[in-house]
């Protein structure tokens, strides 16, 4: 342990994202620790009224709305001097002119993929949530902050769980990085029961509160598969020494095995909370008012081999992660269009990973995929989806 103190910091947080369920929880971090965390630019799509009243209450002066159309929801709630930025474009505006030492990405999709580059080419460190930006872009996105020497702190918390065991390791000590899974609502189904799931069962996950289309991607497992690509690149491991286990109680949130044998975890009760927290004070340690974590009530951890023949998801992510190039962009898409059609009762349940794997074996992917090659392996893979949904 070190003897003495860093200096107390106050970061300066953007928050693209913030009417969502990752932005709230960013929000009441920094309703916990205010004298460690500013809250200087707020971005959302069509929230404008929840997304004022987010910038009365922190006294932010800078907000962006992408949906032009709700821009007046969004003005009639702030007050005098606040500058507000539109379209996708006022994202990367907001990040430009906003003075920031942090920008947390919590957009759903890969919207947020422009804005991680400019936070970046901003000088900005890169609190990031959204796993689709660094599925599809992860090597771009890593090879940016390392040229600019910004840090890219995760805030999914299996990624921040290995981020907090790696502090301090290099990199020829691990042997694997293991992430955990809560198995989601169907881990006991029969495989015969899944493929009839409703939307309503696969939105009710065992241990986390999250946003629909992360709820079901944990439904399908995809949510594990992204995180397997999204660990590649964060991480620098190769594929084959990202492993999956199953964890119901979702205490652990991920866990590192080194060379000697020794294995390191992360735990503390599922509440997106702490790894926020840790991604912005980061390299400190901020005491605050979180639940910590009472052992003798936990009584027990239990552990499972993920059913990787009935959750085809991890398997397609271990082959798109391993032959790389826009293969990975190509599932992320194919996923989003898929959990749109199943949303909106155009496809059953398991037609989620038939329409994934099947627009991944129309198009094999290009090796070392240039950010103009991914982007328009996104957009096939978009328009040969929806073809396969039909
Ligand atoms: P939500 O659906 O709850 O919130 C999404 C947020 O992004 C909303 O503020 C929404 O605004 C905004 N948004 C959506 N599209 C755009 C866009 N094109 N431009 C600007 N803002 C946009 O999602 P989550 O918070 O659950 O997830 C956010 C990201 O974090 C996802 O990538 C998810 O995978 C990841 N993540 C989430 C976790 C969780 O616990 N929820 C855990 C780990 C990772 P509006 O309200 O106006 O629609």
């Amino acid at each position: 342990m070190r003897a003495a103190s860093l200096p107390e910091v106050r970061k300066r947080v953007i928050i693209l994202g913030s009417t969502g369920s990752i932005g709230c929880s960013a929000l009441k971090v920094a309703r916990d620790i205010p004298e460690r965390m500013e809250v200087v630019g707020l971005a959302a799509a069509r929230s404008g009224a929840a997304l004022a009243a987010q910038a009365v209450e922190f006294g932010v002066k800078h907000v962006a709305l992408t949906e032009e159309a709700a821009l007046g929801s969004l003005r009639g709630g702030l007050p005098e001097g606040v500058r507000v930025f539109a379209g996708e474009e006022g994202l990367v505006k907001l990040i430009e002119e906003v003075e920031a030492d942090v920008v947390l990405i919590a957009i759903v999709g890969t919207a947020g993929l422009r804005p991680a580059l400019a936070a970046i080419a901003a000088g900005c460190d890169l609190a990031i949530a959204s796993k689709e930006v660094l599925v599809m872009a992860g090597e771009i996105v890593m090879e940016a902050a390392r040229r600019k020497g910004v840090a890219v702190l995760p805030v999914d918390s299996e990624h921040n769980a290995i981020f907090q065991c790696l502090e301090g390791r290099e990199a020829g000590e691990v042997s694997r990085l293991i992430l955990t899974a809560s198995g989601g609502p169907f881990r006991t189904w029969s495989k015969e029961r899944i493929a009839g799931a409703t939307l309503a069962e696969a939105l009710k996950h065992p241990t986390w509160e999250m946003g629909r289309k992360i709820t079901i991607d944990s439904a399908t497992l995809f949510n594990k598969g992204l995180e397997m690509i999204e660990a590649r690149w964060l991480f620098g491991v190769p594929m084959e020494r990202v492993d999956v286990i199953v964890h119901p109680q979702s205490i652990i949130h991920s866990m590192v095995e080194f060379i000697d044998g020794s294995v390191l975890a992360q735990l503390s009760h599922s509440d997106m909370c702490f790894p926020i927290q840790y991604a912005v004070t980061w390299p400190q340690r901020v005491r605050n008012s979180l639940r910590p974590l009472d052992f003798a009530a936990l009584r027990q951890l239990d552990f499972e081999a993920a059913r990787r023949a009935d959750f085809p998801a991890i398997d397609l992510a271990v082959e798109a992660g391993t032959r790389g190039g826009t293969l990975p962009a190509i599932y992320n898409a194919a996923n989003e269009v898929a959990v749109a059609a199943f949303v909106e009762g155009r496809l059953g349940f398991s037609g989620i990973w038939e329409v994934v794997a099947r627009t991944m074996e129309a198009q094999a992917g290009e090796a070392g995929g240039s950010l103009e090659a991914i982007l328009a392996a996104d957009a096939w893979a978009r328009v040969e989806a929806s073809a396969i949904v039909g």
